[in-house]
């Protein structure tokens, strides 16, 4: 099922986890209007992490977005909405609230998530 193999590697990377299951997931999509792939609104098969992991990222349901595999293979490190806004442009005041939300999290919010790994 989806979001299994995500669900492990972000443990393994030591992600803050809110403990949902992935059904949890879909209500949580259900009740944010997630429906498709937020970059191209196609089908989906992957889930991403709005706050990459590697950027000190949780595995919690407010950071997972729904996203197709050419998306997700084609914005490699980016934020999702900022590569939706590249392709749509007439969307990026609607999408701009949600831009890098990693990038507002380099700074204290980010070193502080890295000193509780050290
Ligand atoms: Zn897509």
């Amino acid at each position: 099922m989806l979001g299994r193999s995500q669900l492990r590697r972000a443990l393994e990377a030591g992600a803050e986890y809110d403990g949902h299951q992935p059904e949890d997931l879909w209500i949580h999509w259900d009740d944010e209007d997630l429906y498709c792939c937020v970059c191209c609104g196609g089908p989906f098969e992957h889930l991403d992490h709005n706050v990459p992991l590697i950027r000190g990222g949780s595995h919690t349901l407010d950071n997972l977005v729904p996203l197709c595999e050419s998306c997700n293979t084609s914005k490699q490190g980016r934020c999702p909405y900022r590569f939706y806004a590249e392709r749509f442009p007439a969307l990026k005041p609607y999408l701009e609230p949600y831009f890098d939300l990693h990038e507002r999290l380099s700074g204290e919010e980010l070193a502080a998530r890295q000193g509780d790994t050290t």
